[in-house]
């Protein structure tokens, strides 16, 4: 038999779970903070619970999502929560998750923590991906009733991790769309559509993430020599890329903190590594 499961919050990313489930033909619990969220669910065969307790009690498997972590820190609790495998999709910080995990185990709870790499149109098709990490008896358990929602990937038993690759693959993408953004911003001073520019700017990004390989390999082994580009050959282009932007009347933006840390690359005596070096000047 399919186990049931407990949707908890029924924004737009958690009525997507609870449908996802529904599809599959699982018994499903919801709560919302607002009722009147659980409606369309209900008419799709969803059972309402009236209190978020009740609701925690009705299933094995416990779904939160809600908008921030105090909201689901404040649902948590209680003896309702004994026996329960709780995973936590809101999004939120390694330490969050890690206070959390223990305030549920505390009260008899199994704990995994989950990052959601997908929109709500996503979830329950093929691309939907969902990071998992924490208790890995339960997730093991669950894993098939999880996989509704996406591919499931599983990092550890730490529930810290999966919030720390969410939010480092949050990092990633935010600096390549700034980085973006920016280019476009300069191509725009001079009245040229960002349409001219973007299918070069997509093939130069496309081209330079092949380096990515090669700079984790780098950092990881702590062989920083390179017979491709050097911090030295990038650190110049700083000065003039900053120069422009202030000429063509853009916000030099997150060049300066860039140009910051090339210049103490090469003061620290690292001009002639490799770029993946910078991800050593990083850690504090
Ligand atoms: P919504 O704003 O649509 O929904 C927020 C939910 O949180 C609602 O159910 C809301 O209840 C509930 N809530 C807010 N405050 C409280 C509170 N104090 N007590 C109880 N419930 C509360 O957000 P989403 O559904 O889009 O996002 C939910 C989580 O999923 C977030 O952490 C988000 O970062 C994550 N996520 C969302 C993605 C997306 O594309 N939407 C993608 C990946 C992750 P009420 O209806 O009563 O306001």
């Amino acid at each position: 038999m399919k186990t049931s499961v407990t949707v908890l919050g029924l924004g737009l990313m958690g009525a997507a779970l609870a449908e996802a489930f529904l599809k599959d033909g699982r018994t499903v619990t919801v709560w919302n903070r607002s009722p009147a969220k659980a409606g369309p669910l209900v008419a799709k065969g969803a059972m309402k619970a009236g209190t978020a307790a009740e609701a925690i009690s009705a299933s094995p498997l416990v779904i939160v999502c809600l908008s921030v972590y105090a909201n689901a820190e404040e649902i948590l609790t209680g003896d309702a929560l004994a026996g329960r495998t709780i995973v936590q999709l809101t999004n939120g910080t390694p330490r969050q998750a890690r206070d959390l995990a223990g305030r549920v185990t505390g009260n008899g709870g199994r704990y995994v923590d989950g990052g959601i790499m997908a929109v709500p149109p996503m979830i329950g098709r093929p691309g939907a991906l969902v990071l998992y990490s924490g208790d890995d008896e339960a997730f093991g358990e669950h894993r098939e009733t999880l996989a509704v929602l996406g591919r499931p990937q599983f990092l550890g038993a730490d529930p810290g991790l999966a919030p720390l690759f969410d939010l480092a693959l949050l990092d990633a993408m935010y600096g390549m769309i700034a980085g973006f953004q920016h280019a476009v911003a300069l191509v725009r001073s001079e009245k040229i559509p960002a349409t001219t520019f973007e299918p070069m700017a997509t093939a130069w990004l496309t081209a330079m993430m092949a380096s990515f390989p090669e700079q984790a390999r780098a950092v990881d082994e702590g062989d920083f020599g390179t017979a491709v580009s050097s911090v030295a050959t990038s650190q110049v282009a700083f000065p003039g890329l900053i120069e422009t932007s202030r000429d063509q009347g853009v916000d030099p933006g997150h060049l300066p903190a860039l140009r910051e840390l090339f210049d103490r690359a090469v003061a620290e005596g690292h001009g002639d590594d490799g770029l993946a070096r910078l991800i050593t000047l990083l850690a504090r």
